[in-house]
């Protein structure tokens, strides 16, 4: 099972080039798709999950070529729009029964035992009666993720999924994620480093339309150990800091601003060598 994006660009009729010359090879697992608002994420989600067409560029899931042959996709396919709309009136089990008539599960039986195994793995059996206008943010990408699953996709592409959830709930969701893809292509498209560090295997950043990084996280991050500094200044000496070095992150710690650098050698200067993580990665490559 394998993804194969080759050269895919968009240009939007407004002249914003979302998605330049982007390669990707994707397999089972978890992929994170990380950059900034803006970077072109939702475009080159929405391109594989058959929504919108590119302007030149391929994307293979094995041998189905995705942008020509949209309908055989779409039965292997899970979508998780960044913006799921839910009917709040009605109740969990309800809309997903109407979901699962929808993607063609019609034998009621069948569609029960799926329905039940879904609510089951998102734990949402115990409120499955309850209205999802009353459901908390992270019931509701649960319920968007039960319905992305009706089908058994083996490619799942979600998009920013933890905005809004907190620490428990996100925590929650990532194990169900991680379950999902141990059969499966799980693309997670986010602006949050902890959502890539806990969960993926592999992962791209994405910038102003372009592919800038690509690998395993825990690889990218040894790729950094030992060239990232930093040090505690005062608040009025940032914006010389940021001319004399490469700054990766500034931040505060304790009320104080904390500067990171990235620097071959020992830049002196007060400056103590710290680890690196996945932030002084993104960070190096989106502050360019
Ligand atoms: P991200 O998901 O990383 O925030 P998007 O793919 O939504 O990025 O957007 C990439 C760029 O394309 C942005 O500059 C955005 O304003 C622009 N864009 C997105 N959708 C459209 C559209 N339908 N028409 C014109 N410009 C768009």
């Amino acid at each position: 099972m394998k993804l194969t994006i080759t050269d895919l660009s968009k240009t939007y009729d407004n002249g914003v080039q979302a998605l330049q010359n982007v390669s990707l090879e994707i397999s089972k697992g978890m992929f994170g798709l990380l950059g900034p608002n803006g970077a072109g994420k939702s475009t080159l989600m929405r391109t594989i999950a058959t929504l919108q067409d590119a302007d030149g560029g391929s994307i293979f899931l094995d041998d189905l070529d995705v942008q020509a042959q949209k309908h055989p996709v779409r039965k292997v396919l899970g979508y998780l729009p960044q913006q799921f709309g839910v009917y709040p009136k009605m109740t969990a089990e309800f809309l997903l029964h109407h979901f699962a008539v929808l993607k063609g599960i019609t034998n009621k039986s069948d569609r029960k035992e799926i329905v039940n195994a879904l609510l089951h793995k998102t734990n949402l059996y115990e409120v499955r009666k309850r209205k999802l206008g009353g459901f908390s943010g992270g019931m509701k990408q649960r319920f968007g993720i039960a319905q992305a699953l009706l089908n058994s996709p083996t490619l799942l592409i979600i998009d920013e999924p933890t905005a809004g959830l907190d620490p428990k709930e996100r925590n929650r969701f990532y194990n169900l994620l991680g379950e999902i893809a141990e059969d499966a292509i799980v693309i997670l498209s986010t602006h949050i480093v902890d959502d890539i560090k806990e969960l993926c295997t592999q992962m791209a950043i994405i910038n102003k339309g372009k592919v800038v990084l690509q690998g395993n996280p825990l690889q990218l991050i040894e790729q950094l150990n030992g060239k990232v500094y930093q040090k505690s200044i005062q608040r009025t000496e940032v914006a010389a800091y940021k001319k004399a070095y490469q700054v990766v992150n500034d931040k505060l710690f304790l009320g104080k601003p904390i500067i990171q650098i990235i620097s071959e050698e020992n830049p002196g200067n007060g400056f103590t060598a710290v680890e690196a993580t996945l932030e002084e990665v993104y960070f190096s490559q989106i502050n360019n």
